[in-house]
């Protein structure tokens, strides 16, 4: 087994630590030692890592894979109607997110269910990607937010059907449309649309099956029903009060707050092509949803980094903005680093394999250049992506450099 060791490194192993003029040494079977003086271990590829950080493999918490980020997301969805376009902005879009030092991404909705069939081609070495943690189609309500890339569902009954199917299908998680939402033409943003009882039905299915939960929720009475519902993670959360933090809190919720999201569309407004159905949609949310995240943080809830990549303007390619304005919003810079590895790595239920840079867990490392301490632009200038101990992307002056698939 090729090992490599990369040396005089500022080392965030994910738990909050930071370590400076620190070695890491890995295999393809995983992290074999990090810290300092290991400098005379032995291994068949050495890299001086002076002026990089390295952390554990960055993690979309959030994204449609297969989306690009166009004005009108609803609009690109309708337009890629057969399965391979929209797998083909999928596997384009697998490279955008290594660029941006992501090592592994939480689909949470294709269609077509292709996140699911990304995950198994590049998992099978047919594409070059990260590890993709997949919910296929989202579950709604007939006509609720996201029904062009869902499955519509009505009642408890059907609720517990689809999900059973997606199990069936091999979703890692299922995606549940507990509101309505911005991107969604002829809807309000907060309301309920799925019911307690369908959403209870839907986590019950999940838990069986030992995968988690993640709800798209946004407004006290959808998210209330997914708290009292079981759900694992509430996505958006847009208005989150203190009852609702401290619900979140005793159960163990997880928070995907994707801040991008509604700050790209307040920045670009209608001038830029975004519908104004929603930019108006987005505005009234945006103040409310700030605070909201930094009282959550606060209090101590459980924060998982996503962009809900596909939005209008949010990027596969950039998960720095993410970062640098939940450190805006009061995080420190150990904390987003943290949320986008440690505790997706929980929430996921792989936390035993990854999220944190420890001897026996997968290599997975995002190398940048800089210190995001000092200067938080670092999260932007990626260098190197390892994901499994491979070298899957590096940053060659300016090119990009991706592993061959052959
Ligand atoms: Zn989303």
């Amino acid at each position: 087994m090729m090992r490599t060791r990369i040396d005089d490194l500022i080392l965030y192993d994910g738990k909050g630590g930071r370590l400076e003029s620190a070695s890491v040494l890995f295999d393809e079977n995983g992290i074999v030692a990090a810290g300092r003086g290991l400098k005379d271990a032995q291994a068949e590829t050495v890299i001086d890592g002076k002026g990089l950080t390295c952390t554990p493999g960055w993690v979309q918490g959030h994204t449609h894979i297969a989306v690009d980020g166009l004005p009108n997301m609803q609009a690109q969805v309708m337009r890629d109607d057969t399965e391979a376009a929209v797998m083909a902005s999928a596997a384009r879009n697998s490279l955008r997110c290594l660029k941006s030092g992501l090592v592994a991404v939480r689909d949470m909705g294709t269609n077509f269910d292709v996140s699911i069939k990304l995950r198994d081609a590049i998992n099978a070495g047919k594409l070059l990607g990260p590890r993709v943690y997949a919910s296929g189609r989202v579950l709604c309500m007939t006509g609720g937010h996201g029904y062009y890339f869902g499955i519509e569902v009505d009642g408890a009954d059907e609720a517990r059907k689809a999900a059973r199917a997606q199990i069936k299908r091999g979703a890692d998680l299922l995606k549940i449309m507990a509101t309505g939402g911005g991107q969604s033409k002829g809807m309000k943003a907060g309301v309920p649309q799925l019911s307690y009882e369908e959403i209870r039905a839907i986590v019950e299915e999940a838990h069986h099956a030992g995968i988690h939960t993640a709800a798209h929720a946004q407004g006290k009475e959808g998210v209330m029903n997914c708290l009292r519902a079981g759900v694992d993670s509430i996505e958006h959360g847009v208005t989150l009060d203190d009852e609702q933090i401290e619900l979140m809190l005793k159960q163990g919720t997880y928070f995907c707050p994707t801040l991008m999201a509604l700050w790209y569309v307040i920045e670009k407004g209608e001038a830029s092509g975004i519908p104004p159905y929603v930019v108006e949609k987005c505005k009234i949310q945006a103040i409310t949803h700030f605070d909201g995240f930094t009282a959550a943080y606060k209090a101590g809830v459980k924060v998982i980094a996503g962009t809900d990549a596909g939005t209008p303007f949010n990027y596969q390619d950039d998960m720095a903005s993410e970062f640098i304005k939940m450190h805006e919003l009061g995080m420190s810079v150990k904390d987003v680093i943290v949320s986008a590895t440690r505790t997706p790595a929980e929430a996921f239920g792989v936390a035993d394999r990854t999220g944190t840079i420890e001897p026996g867990k997968w290599a997975d490392l995002t190398l940048i250049e800089g210190d995001p301490e000092a200067d938080l632009e670092a999260f932007r200038r990626v260098k190197m992506v390892f994901k499994g101990g491979q070298l899957v992307y590096s940053n060659e002056n300016g090119k990009d450099v991706f592993l061959p698939v052959l």
